[in-house]
Order: structure tokens, then C-alpha cells, then sequence
């Protein structure tokens, strides 16, 4: 799968299927994204690979006080991808794909504040704040998982 910015600046391309993918309802989600959610592709950093462009991190204010790490086109300044705690995994905005019809999410979550006029399909998991990742992830997903983390544990 490949995606980009608007001015085409930034390529993109995911080198393997994502680990999950989230349709985020939160209210952090929506201020940055000014609409009603965001899918997020969760996938390791190394493999996405950038074919062009640079995109800039912008530190953006969350409610809790902590910031998240927002990659942006330098030029458009469309949000491509962004980082949560972890720097391993990458957060791939689902909107940017060339084909964003390719990715449907696997879990729906802060579904609190999930504007009303949004439906969720009966089929798709669905959480009024977070989730148990052993529980909801495929086993191969949870193995690359565990070896982003152990990548870290060295690097400490
Ligand atoms: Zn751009
Ligand atoms: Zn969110």
C-alpha cells in the first residue's frame, strides 16, 4: 500500500500489512483532524519507507497534558502519520492512502464521544475508551509486537 500528501511531496509506501488498524473516536483525534474520527494504521516504523519527501514531527497538545508527535508534510502540512508512547510503531493516517477504501478498521474505540450520527457495523469490535491488545489482536501481530519491544529493551 502507498499513500502521500496533497502536494505529493511525501510518498509513502507500507512494506507489510499493518499490525491493526484503529478508528479512533477520541476527542484528541477529532480536534487534530477536524472531523468525527481517524483511522490509524498501526504498523512498525521500519517498515514504512519513505520513497519521498521528509515529514516534519509537530508536537501537538493532548488533553492529559502530554503531547503527541504529529508527522507532517513540510510543505501541504497534511498529517501522514504519527507516534503515540511508542517510537517502534508508526500510526499511519488511513486517509492518506492512494486507496483508503483498501483498509477498514478493526476495532473502534472512545466510542464515548463518538459523534451520534456515526453508525458502527455490528461486526467490528467496539470500546467506549481503550482495549486488551492480547485479546483483540491476531497472534502474528502480537509476535511483531513483542519484537518491537524487545528491540527497545536493548536499546536501553
Ligand atoms: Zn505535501
Ligand atoms: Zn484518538
Amino acid at each position: 500500500m502507498e499513500g502521500g500528501c496533497a502536494c505529493g511531496e511525501v510518498r509513502y509506501r507500507l512494506t507489510s500489512d499493518p499490525l491493526f488498524i484503529h478508528c479512533c473516536h477520541c476527542l484528541n483525534c477529532q480536534r487534530q483532524t477536524g472531523s468525527a474520527f481517524v483511522i490509524n494504521l498501526l504498523i512498525e516504523t521500519d517498515r514504512v519507507e519513505l520513497l519521498l519527501g521528509l515529514p516534519q514531527p509537530v508536537e501537538a497538545p493532548r488533553d492529559d497534558g502530554s503531547k503527541q508527535r504529529i508527522f507532517r508534510c513540510p510543505t501541504c502540512q497534511v498529517a501522514v502519520f504519527s507516534e503515540y508512547s511508542h517510537p517502534g510503531v508508526r500510526f499511519v493516517r488511513g486517509g492518506t492512502l492512494d486507496q483508503p477504501t483498501c483498509v477498514s478498521p478493526d476495532v473502534h474505540i472512545f466510542t464515548r464521544s463518538k459523534v451520534d450520527w456515526v453508525m458502527l457495523p455490528d461486526a467490528t469490535p467496539a470500546f467506549e475508551v481503550y482495549y486488551d491488545t492480547k485479546a483483540l489482536w491476531p497472534a502474528a501481530s502480537l509476535e511483531r509486537l513483542e519484537a518491537i519491544r524487545t528491540v527497545r529493551r536493548r536499546d536501553w
